[in-house]
């Protein structure tokens, strides 16, 4: 539904100058703590293979891959047994509660190669080698400090929780911003004119990767843009970054850190401008980002209406 006190706008080429109302902007909706993600069997991503290292480090032995397999099933089930959970073989809320292990600068172990896989859903590429050096701290510190953490660079429960409940888990299809930003029902606005939508967030809000694909970098009035051309042929644009953390040419999974909501280009006010288009055409994102944030079934790009979404 329509939020009117909170409507941001943008145009991208368009020459009209609508003045739109922006009575309030969000108050800073702190985030919350994300929830654990749920891993079983045919899940696969970054926090899978977060998972299959913590195992590791837990003495089970297993190929981290990133698939969940039936042998990291029974790996878990292994590991469930062991510390007095049900064998059910899936990762949910309390076997990350076991799984997880306090680390500090200088750690050397498995447990640090998870953590290192797991900084990499935000874009830090650091080398997954278990050694916790200088560009582990720099990069636990920089994650903290974006999300007001405590703790110095001490690695605790909270912390593991933030780092594998958000940023995506690497699969087909990744939120473009985490979760709990926006309530579900900013993901079903009409755009202003033409099929689109504004998710009206603030200024620095982490943006990640839709789906795998290939970086473009778009501007003008799109301000700092981030197009991904995704494996499925269709295009998917973010428009009116603060910055970008990709070049153009790169490759990206899904879930992966593409940039940072701002209001650069042709905007009222800080939003993401986000557009799908199929063989050049304009498609209605609202169902599309629905049903992503609902962990639905995700229509194909070239199904979505070419209008119908705009008012
Ligand atoms: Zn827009």
């Amino acid at each position: 539904m329509p939020s009117p006190l909170r409507r941001v706008a943008c145009w991208l080429g368009a020459a009209s100058l609508a003045v739109l109302t922006m009575l309030a902007m969000p108050g800073a909706a702190h985030a919350a703590t994300p929830n654990w993600p749920t891993l079983s069997t045919g899940t696969g991503g970054a926090n899978v293979s977060t998972a299959q290292f913590l195992l590791r480090h837990h003495g089970r032995t297993l190929t981290v891959d990133g698939y969940y397999s039936a042998g990291t099933a029974a790996a878990t089930s292994s590991f469930q047994s062991a510390n007095g959970l049900a064998a059910d073989g899936i990762v949910g809320p309390l076997t990350w509660g076991k799984l997880v292990v306090t680390l500090d600068p200088g750690a050397n172990n498995n447990a640090v190669r998870a953590l290192q896989t797991a900084l990499n859903k935000y874009g830090y590429g650091l080398t997954v080698d278990g050694v916790w050096g200088a560009s582990t701290t720099t990069a636990v510190s920089a994650f903290k400090s974006g999300r007001g953490l405590t703790g110095g660079t001490t690695v605790g429960a909270t912390t593991w929780q933030w780092l594998v409940g958000g940023g995506g888990g690497g699969g087909t299809w990744a939120p473009v911003i985490d979760r709990s930003v926006l309530p579900r029902s900013e993901y079903d606005d009409p755009h202003h004119d033409y099929p689109a939508i504004d998710l009206p967030t603030q200024t620095g809000v982490t943006t990640y990767a839709i789906t795998a694909g290939t970086v473009s970098h778009a501007g003008g009035s799109c301000g700092y843009g981030v197009g991904i051309t995704g494996d499925d042929g269709a295009y998917y644009l973010f428009c009116h970054l603060s910055s970008r953390s990709v070049a153009a040419g790169a490759r990206v999974s899904a879930g992966q850190v593409i940039g940072y909501t701002g209001a650069t280009g042709n905007v009222t006010g800080p939003h993401l401008h986000i557009e799908v288009r199929v063989g050049g055409v304009n498609r209605c994102p609202q169902q599309l980002l629905l049903a992503i944030y609902d962990g639905a079934t995700v229509p194909a790009a070239a199904s979505l209406p070419s209008s119908g979404c705009s008012y």
